[in-house]
Formats: C-alpha cells, structure tokens, sequence
C-alpha cells in the first residue's frame, strides 16, 4: 500500500486539512466550521471543496439571478390593414375598438379601411 501524502494543513476549496484518519480518510475543517472525514482522492481530485451546507448556500445564490431573470418579451402581434402593419393595439386606437372587437373584425374579415 502506497503512503499516504501529507495534507495536514492544507485547503482544498473551503476545506483545510486537519489530521489524518486513516485509510486515506482526512479530518477537514469547512470555512464555516463544520467538520468532516473525506477521502483523500475526493480531496485531491477537486470532487469535494466545501460542506453540504455551504453547497447548498452557494447553489441558492447561483439560482436567485436565475428565478430574478426576466421574462422573454412576446413577439408583439402586427396586423397587416391596407399594406400597413402596425402592431394590433395601435389599430385598436386606430378604429377605436376593444381587443375582442379587432379579434372580432379580424375573424370575420370585416377589419377594411374603407368599411368603418
Ligand atoms: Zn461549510
């Protein structure tokens, strides 16, 4: 069986090595205190650099910009009227009607410049 390397003292991520427990198993202290037995090929390899609470602190951190991002904007809806497109509520305005009175007149085919 190969010796086992020293780390007593060392940081891996969060963690700082404190004693060798054998079998290749450290004592490692979190930066937020809590301590921990970790194999040493974990350690070395990178697979684990903190605590599961401190995991779980910074995995809530990397969320919040996620939930906070904004929505995507909807494509606006044109209409087309006479070979002009303008965006639904500007002929509303146009022609003075509600949304489901345009989405009536549209339905209907009856939405013409001429015909108001
Ligand atoms: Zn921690």
């Amino acid at each position: 069986m190969a010796k086992p390397i020293n780390h007593a003292g060392k940081t891996f991520g969060n963690w700082t090595v404190i004693e060798y427990l054998g079998k290749q198993y450290w004592l490692c202290r979190c930066s937020c205190g809590n301590m921990k037995s970790i194999y040493s090929g974990n350690l070395v390899s990178g697979n684990t650099t903190q605590c599961r609470s401190c995991a779980a602190k910074s995995k809530k951190r990397k969320d919040k910009p996620r939930t906070n991002r904004r929505k995507p904007i909807k494509p606006r809806a044109f209409l087309t009227i006479d070979g002009e497109t303008k965006p639904k509520r500007e002929w509303q305005k146009i022609f003075r009607l509600s949304r489901q009175g345009l989405e009536y007149r549209i339905k209907h085919n009856k939405l013409l410049k001429s015909g108001l």
